[in-house]
């Protein structure tokens, strides 16, 4: 089978690399890549928007299965476009309908759908610009810390949790004020949840799903989770309170109504889920729904992931994923990000890297890297992910502590308390 995956971060490496180890893959190729999947696939240098290009590439090297790594295409609409063009229509694309990417390209759809299905989440209130002075009502109702979530995608910072009322009001004002530009038209204020969060992921057909190895990630820039929010500094799987009975509430309560849900609302979702979840006092409630992958997570889960993902795939787009269990390995497996200087502020790219081929008892999986005059190079600001098997999450984290030494690149920094909290 020949397979395109879309995509460009360490999230698609470690995508790149579950799904050339399939017997079923013949040929990957990456569309864009970085310099890590041109070692497990070919790179192709097409961007994840441009559907048009995307659909040429697909028609001439006549492939079998699209899978799209992250959430922008699939909000912008590639199933459709997949889907919507004679050429392409039987290939089958996992990722949701531009219809179910709405669970996370809104996050008032979200909350909606979550409230219409009874799945728990916090309590909420939706305003635009027409309902402002309602919005500022809600809040005064409201604890502090007061949470706002512009409603659209915004790069992973549309969320703002305030200390106090009186800056709750202003960046309230703010954000419908265009602080996001048009994602936060409507912001989302809802009741902040106390508890540890936790990643739990599923693939689904539309009517069966299958539940992967969960994950905790670590968002914070600083240790002991001070300082900036990041796109991720590591991950740990498994996550020692996500034990039998808490995930079976979460299959219960959460997963099965919402695959449910979806199929009630006639939404055609074919693909990852990832519930981003808050344990409340031993009860599982929904943060947020993603449409794709996490990053870094996955680059835990697909360690942990010991079926078969390509025949996973295959069950998504056939419709009998039933049939297609998921077998998880035993052991724990982490990842520790190693970011460039100054990441999630300003940052400098085009740093040589050395040491990758020094690696031994770790797996290293390329985000922010490009080749550049056959050197490896830095080419954003989480730069490698480096990814452990351990007996336990101790072990692993040794490993992936002592590997991420021999990288070595300017201004490398990474955090040194990945997994302490568990
Ligand atoms: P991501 O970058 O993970 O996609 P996002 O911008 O889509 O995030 P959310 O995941 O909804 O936004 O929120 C970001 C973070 O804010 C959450 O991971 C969580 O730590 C915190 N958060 C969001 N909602 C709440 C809440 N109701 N109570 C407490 N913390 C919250």
């Amino acid at each position: 089978m020949k397979i395109l995956l879309l995509g460009s971060g360490g999230r698609e490496h470690a995508l790149a690399w579950k799904i050339a180890q399939s017997p079923k893959c013949s040929q990957l190729f990456i569309a864009p890549g970085n310099a890590g999947t041109s070692n497990v696939g070919e790179n192709v240098a097409i961007g994840v928007n441009d559907f048009d290009a995307l659909k040429d590439f697909a028609v001439d090297k006549a492939i079998d299965m699209v899978v799209v790594g992250p959430e922008d295409p699939l909000v912008r609409g590639v199933y459709d476009a997949f889907k919507s063009d004679s050429r392409t229509a039987s290939i089958p694309v996992i990722g949701p309908s531009k219809q179910g990417a709405v669970l996370e390209g809104s996050k008032d759809f979200a909350k909606g759908f979550m409230k219409r299905h009874n799945i728990p989440t916090a309590a909420y209130e939706t305003f635009d610009g027409t309902t402002v002075e309602e919005g500022i009502r809600f809040l005064e109702t409201l604890q502090p810390p007061y949470v706002l979530k512009a409603d659209g995608l915004a790069a992973g910072k549309g969320v703002l949790i305030v200390p106090t009322l009186a800056e709750a009001k202003k960046e309230f004002r703010e954000m419908l004020g265009g602080m996001f530009g048009n994602a936060s038209a409507k912001v989302v204020i809802e009741e902040f949840l106390s508890g540890i969060e936790c990643s739990v992921f599923v693939l689904t057909d539309g009517k069966h799903y299958q539940i992967l190895p969960e994950a905790k990630d670590y968002k914070r820039i600083g240790e002991h989770d001070t300082g900036l929010n990041t796109g991720g500094m590591g991950s740990v799987s498994p996550v020692p309170f996500a034990d039998k009975e808490w995930m079976q509430k979460v299959e219960d309560r959460i997963i099965r109504p919402t695959v449910e849900g979806l199929a009630e609302e006639g939404i055609d979702y074919k693909g990852f889920i990832f519930f981003g979840l808050i344990n409340v006092k031993g009860e599982p409630m929904v943060i947020e729904y993603n449409c794709r992958m996490g990053d870094p997570e996955t680059e835990t889960v697909m360690l942990r992931l010991k079926s078969d993902i390509v025949d996973l795939f295959e069950g998504v787009a056939n419709g009998d994923l039933d049939q297609h269990p998921v077998e998880m390995d035993p052991r724990a497996a982490v990842c520790v990000m190693l970011v460039s200087g100054g990441y999630p502020q300003a940052y400098k790219k085009g740093y040589p890297i050395s040491g990758i081929d020094k690696v031994e008892d770790s797996i290293v999986f390329h985000s922010g890297t490009a080749t550049k005059d056959g050197q490896v190079v830095t080419n954003g600001g989480r730069v490698i992910a480096v990814s452990s098997y351990g007996r336990n999450k101790e072990e692993a984290l040794k490993k992936s502590f002592q590997e991420a030494q021999k990288i070595q690149f300017e201004g490398k920094y990474f955090r040194s308390d990945i997994g302490q909290d568990l």
